[in-house]
């Protein structure tokens, strides 16, 4: 087991603070990382008439990909009310000073991060 295991963090005020620019540096999340994140892992969450971003984690390159593979078990253990959906994770390129809506979704990471979860299929228990 390693990161997200508090809701808090979904929900957690992360996603707020990279709304605005961020003049500070943001550490990874990766458990004994010292390396500053470069990329988000969230995800779409809706019920149906609005949504919003639910981030995961923040990493730096090293640690995204287990980020993310987190992200996805997390992902497919959520139970949802009815009407709610939430969207697989993506993994998103931070970039100081623009706004949420304008990162760059590296699709190319998030395949890679699916690729080595099949081969060393764990993350259940
Ligand atoms: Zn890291």
């Amino acid at each position: 087991m390693e990161a997200i295991e508090s809701p808090n963090k979904i929900t957690g005020d992360s996603a707020n603070a990279l709304g605005m620019k961020f003049p500070y540096r943001i550490y990874c999340q990766g458990k004994p990382c010292p390396g500053e994140a470069r990329y988000k892992v969230a995800s779409r969450w809706s019920d149906g008439f609005t949504w919003e971003w639910k981030t995961y984690g923040l990493y730096c390159e090293t640690c995204v990909l287990k980020g993310f593979t987190c992200g996805l078990a997390h992902q497919k253990v959520c139970a949802f009310a009815r009407g709610e959906n939430l969207d697989k994770p993506m993994i998103l390129e931070l970039s100081p000073g623009q706004p949420s809506s304008q990162m760059v979704r590296r699709v190319d990471l998030e395949q890679l991060a699916e690729l080595g979860q099949t081969t060393s299929g764990e993350a259940r228990s």
